[in-house]
């Protein structure tokens, strides 16, 4: 074991983080995060805060379930690894496959196949896509839509859906056969709608006028988040995804939910498609299906994906697709029991709460301070606020303002999530009443800083 000086000394030397310069983490390290209990995470100083971030989206239970932890052990005793390549399978993928049905249920959902992340759930929802198509001899349906402002993991098929050129452009070429459509985003948008419900039914038209431009019968699906998160937290208005789902429908095209951050809770609903009342072809997820315990994920397919596939007798049914870690025993096992006392915990209900108390203390935050130009949530405990250098123009707040606000938050007691001009809310899923007083009171203190 080194000492905590070898480990300060060795910050941002040889490990090259994910979305980070590693010049720029040599020259500003980054926290050193050591140990972590209830909401609460704690830096290598022995600093504490309130990890307003919840991991990154995952640690929807907190970072301290005994129940989890011991179904891991257990499982590490009886069967540490063993492949669910043809032939073999175990017994905790099992169950937990019947488990996520039952509960994805109100979705539709009959199948579930595993990944390692939500990379590989949307790398999998994308190439199924493609097979059901062929499938159903309709070879030239390759193409791929979805929303600008969206994000859907690094692999090259999710870079190539994904709507944030900061994603895209120094891995391009991305996958051919790949068009997006404007975000319901009020805030900023090339129609300039700021009623919600008008501008679903504008990005709804986009949608429509994009498969016609295409050709409907070239597009194998359309891909969305419920509530777009990592792009900024946009919730669309409520007749936004219903619309996709009938336009899907109308033109034979699939929908893939990524549910990666939306499933388990953290809407306030147990998925966003069912906050949205939508029975998509296929749900990506991942993070909250292990709490961030174990890296996991798993997509979940509906009756027309499993019917195709199934009913095959030509054999080209057959997936050749998946990875060494899909349905990794230790996962499945972690995925079993957090499902179990999530239910017990009713995350969801909680969500709904303290997510409608951060929000409304979010707003009473932004009629303080002039440089937070938009307030996004209300669906859970996911929300964002927009920093402006003014109102009126709009312009995106600088780094320094942003990194002001990161670091007087941190040492007020709360860790956030800078990503551009947005500061980013993502907390445990069983946070209190006080703790998202606290978190306000450190955002308060932030933007007070700014002067
Ligand atoms: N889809 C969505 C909606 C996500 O938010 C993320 C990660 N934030 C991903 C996919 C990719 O997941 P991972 O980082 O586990 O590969």
């Amino acid at each position: 074991m080194k000492t905590a000086n070898f480990i300060k000394e060795n910050n941002a030397r040889q490990f090259w983080q994910p979305m980070t310069h590693p010049a720029d983490a040599q020259a500003n390290p980054p926290k050193i995060i050591t140990g972590a209990s209830g909401v609460r995470i704690r830096d290598i100083d022995g600093h504490e805060t309130i990890d307003a971030v919840g991991g990154l989206w995952n640690v929807n239970l907190g970072y301290s379930n005994d129940a989890v932890k011991q179904a891991i052990a257990g499982q590490l005793d009886s069967l540490p690894y063993y492949s669910t390549f043809r032939g073999t399978t175990n017994d905790a993928a099992i169950e937990l496959a019947y488990d996520l049905c039952d509960f994805f249920a109100p979705e539709g959902i009959q199948r579930a196949f595993y990944t390692s992340g939500g990379s590989d759930s949307v790398e999998t929802a994308l190439r199924l896509a493609r097979q059901y198509h062929k499938l159903r001899g309709q070879p030239q349906r390759t193409k791929f839509l979805s929303l600008k402002k969206g994000y859907h993991g690094t692999h090259f098929g999710g870079a190539s859906v994904n709507g944030n050129n900061k994603f895209r452009t120094d891995y391009e070429p991305l996958l051919p056969g790949c068009f997006h459509i404007p975000a319901p985003y009020t805030y900023r948008n090339p129609f300039n709608e700021t009623d919600p419900a008008r501008l679903a039914q504008l990005c709804a038209q986009a949608l429509e006028d994009e498969i016609a431009f295409q050709g409907a019968e070239t597009i194998a699906a359309f891909i969305m988040e419920p509530i777009l998160g990592a792009g900024g937290v946009i919730p669309p208005h409520e007749s936004f995804m219903p619309m996709v789902r009938e336009i899907c429908d109308r033109n034979g095209i699939l929908l893939i939910a990524d549910e990666v951050i939306t499933a388990f809770g953290r809407t306030g609903a147990w998925s966003g498609s069912r906050l949205w009342g939508v029975q998509p072809d296929m749900m990506c997820t991942a993070k909250a299906i292990t709490n961030g315990y174990f890296p996991f994920g798993a997509v979940l397919i509906g009756a027309r994906m499993t019917e195709v596939f199934e009913g095959d007798t030509s054999g080209k049914g057959a997936i050749s697709h998946g990875y060494t870690y899909s349905g990794h025993p230790v996962g499945a096992a972690a995925a079993v029991v957090c499902l179990k006392e999530t239910l017990k915990a009713d995350v969801a209900s909680n969500a709904a709460a303290r997510g409608a108390e951060l929000y409304s203390g979010l707003q009473a935050l932004a009629a303080k301070h002039e440089m937070i130009g938009d307030v996004r949530g209300g669906h859970g405990l996911m929300a964002a606020l927009e920093v402006v250098a003014d109102r009126a123009s709009k312009a995106p707040a600088n780094a320094a303002t942003m990194n002001t606000v990161y670091e007087t938050a941190y040492r007020a007691g709360v860790m956030l999530r800078i990503s551009g001009p947005n500061i980013i809310l993502s907390p445990p899923l069983v946070l209190s009443e006080q703790d998202v007083a606290d978190i306000l009171s450190a955002l308060d203190a932030g933007f007070t800083a700014l002067g």
